[in-house]
C-alpha cells in the first residue's frame, strides 16, 4: 500500500493516522477534514469551553514527525472505488489512493422550523453558544441527553434561567431506561433547572418554542440536544453498505455491496461495526472509542486480523456529578442499585445470570474502573455482593 488517505479530522482520524505510523507504514498519508482545524477533543465542548474555563482542545499530535498531509477545511464529496483501491472526489480534487479510513463521525439532529436553534458539535458552536450564556438569558434546551444535561449545568452555573424540555417521560431515557433515568430527575431541580418530561416540541420559531400539542415556550436562545446521525452522504452511489452508519466487520473493513472490502475501513461515530461480544453491529457514539478503535482499523487496512471487542465505556460530568456507564445492558435480565438514594454515590448494575452485564457509576469512579474489567473479563459476579456499596466490586467476583 503506498497512498492512503484518512476522511475525516476528528479524534478518530487523528488517531489513525497515528496507529498507521506507529505500525510501521511508511507510504503517502494524507488527512482531508472539512473543519479548518488541526483534529481536537469534543467532550470539553460542553464543559470547559462552554463554561470558559479553556478555549483550546486540539489533540496533542506531532503532524511534523507524522509525515502525513494536512488537507484541512476541504471535504469528501464521493468515493469511486475500483477493484482495489479507488478515487476520493474532494473539493481540493480527486485524490486517487490504495487504502481508504472513513472518520467522517457524525452530524447533529436539527429540528423544524425558521427560529434560531443552537446545535454543539464544533469548537465554532461552543464558542457561539457560550458567547450567549449571560446571566438572565432564558435558555430552553430540546433533549434531556448527555450533551442537553451537560449544556443545563453550565448555562444554570452561569445564571441563566434554563429549561429542559423532553419528550420522554425521564431523562437519558433513550440511553439507560426511563427507570434509571427518573435518578437522575432531581439534579436538575437541585441546580435551579426546571425539567419539563414529557413535551414534544413541533418546530423552533423566532424567539420560541412551538409544542406539539399547542402552546408555546418563549426562550432567548434555543438549544438542540436530540442526537446525531453518522456523516455518510458523501458515500451515496459509492457501493458502501450504510445502515444509519457504514456497516463494517469486526476489524472495521467497510462492507461494500455485502461483502467486507480490505482497503476501506470505517470507525469512530460513523462506523456501525460487528460486535464479537454482542453478536450484532453497534454504533457507538462515544469518545473512548474514536480513541481505541482505529488501531484495530488501521491494523486491519495494513492486512492484520484485528478484531475490536471492547465493550462501550462513556462518561459524562453533569450537575456536579461524574456519570460512568460501561457495557451494554439492552436485553440484561436484571437490574440491581448500589448505594443511593439517600447516599449520593451510587450505581446501578444490570446483570444476566450471574454476568454482569453493564454498570452505571455516579461519582464512583473505582467501582468504574473495576467493574470494566469484569465486564471484559466475562467472570460471573455475587449479586448480593455487588449491591453492597462498601464490596469493592472486584471482591464481588465470585472465586
Ligand atoms: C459536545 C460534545 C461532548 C461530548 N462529550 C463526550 C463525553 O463526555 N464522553 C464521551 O464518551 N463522548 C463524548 N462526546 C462524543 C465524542 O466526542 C465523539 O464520540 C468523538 O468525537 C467521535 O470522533 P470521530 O472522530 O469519530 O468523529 P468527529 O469528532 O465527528 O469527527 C469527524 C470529522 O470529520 C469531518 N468530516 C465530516 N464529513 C466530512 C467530509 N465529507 N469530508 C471531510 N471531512 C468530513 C468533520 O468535520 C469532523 O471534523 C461528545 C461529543 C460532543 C459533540
Amino acid at each position: 500500500m503506498d497512498t492512503v488517505i484518512v476522511v475525516g479530522g476528528g479524534l478518530a482520524g487523528v488517531r489513525a493516522v497515528e496507529a498507521l505510523r506507529g505500525k510501521g507504514y511508511t507510504g503517502g498519508l494524507t488527512l482531508v477534514s472539512a473543519e479548518r482545524h488541526r483534529p481536537y477533543d469534543r467532550p470539553p465542548l460542553s464543559k470547559a469551553v462552554l463554561a470558559g474555563t479553556t478555549d483550546d482542545t486540539t489533540v496533542d499530535a506531532d503532524w511534523d514527525a507524522l509525515g502525513a498531509e494536512l488537507l484541512l477545511g476541504e471535504r469528501a464529496t464521493g468515493l469511486r472505488l475500483a477493484e482495489r483501491g479507488g478515487t476520493l472526489a474532494t473539493t481540493a480534487g480527486e485524490l486517487p489512493f490504495d487504502g481508504l479510513v472513513i472518520a467522517t463521525g457524525a452530524t447533529p439532529v436539527t429540528l423544524p422550523g425558521p427560529g434560531r436553534q443552537h446545535v454543539l458539535r464544533t469548537i465554532e458552536d461552543a464558542r457561539a453558544l457560550r458567547d450567549r450564556l449571560v446571566p438572565g438569558a432564558r435558555v430552553v434546551i430540546v433533549g434531556a441527553g448527555w450533551i442537553g444535561a451537560e449544556v443545563a449545568t453550565t448555562a444554570a452555573a452561569r445564571g441563566c434561567a434554563v429549561t429542559v424540555v423532553e419528550a420522554a417521560d425521564a431523562p437519558l431515557a433513550h440511553a439507560l431506561g426511563p427507570e434509571v433515568g427518573a435518578l437522575t430527575a432531581p439534579w436538575y431541580a437541585e441546580a435551579g433547572v426546571e425539567l419539563r418530561t414529557g413535551v414534544k416540541v413541533a418546530s423552533v420559531e423566532d424567539g420560541h418554542l412551538a409544542l406539539a400539542g399547542g402552546g408555546r415556550i418563549d426562550a432567548d436562545e434555543i438549544v438542540v440536544g436530540v442526537g446525531v446521525r453518522p456523516e455518510t452522504g458523501w458515500l451515496d452511489g459509492s457501493g458502501v453498505d450504510v445502515e444509519r452508519g457504514v456497516v463494517t466487520d469486526a476489524g472495521f473493513r467497510a462492507h461494500v455491496e455485502g461483502a467486507p472490502r480490505p482497503d476501506v475501513v470505517a470507525v469512530g461515530d460513523v462506523a456501525a461495526w460487528w460486535s464479537q461480544r454482542y453478536g450484532r453491529r453497534l454504533l457507538v457514539e462515544h469518545w473512548d472509542t474514536a480513541l481505541n478503535a482505529p488501531d484495530n482499523a488501521a491494523a486491519t487496512l495494513l492486512g492484520e486480523d484485528a478484531p475490536y471487542d471492547a465493550a462501550p465505556y462513556f462518561w459524562s460530568e453533569q450537575f456536579g456529578r461524574m456519570v460512568q456507564y460501561a457495557g451494554r445492558h439492552t436485553g440484561a435480565e436484571r437490574m440491581i442499585t448500589r448505594g443511593g438514594p439517600a447516599d449520593p454515590r451510587w450505581a446501578v448494575a444490570w446483570l444476566t445470570g450471574d454476568r454482569l452485564e453493564a454498570i452505571l457509576t455516579v461519582d464512583r469512579p473505582r467501582d468504574l474502573v473495576q467493574a470494566r474489567r469484569v465486564i471484559a473479563a466475562g467472570t460471573p459476579v455475587d449479586a448480593a455482593a455487588l449491591a453492597d456499596p462498601s464490596v469493592a466490586v472486584r471482591q464481588a467476583v465470585k472465586s
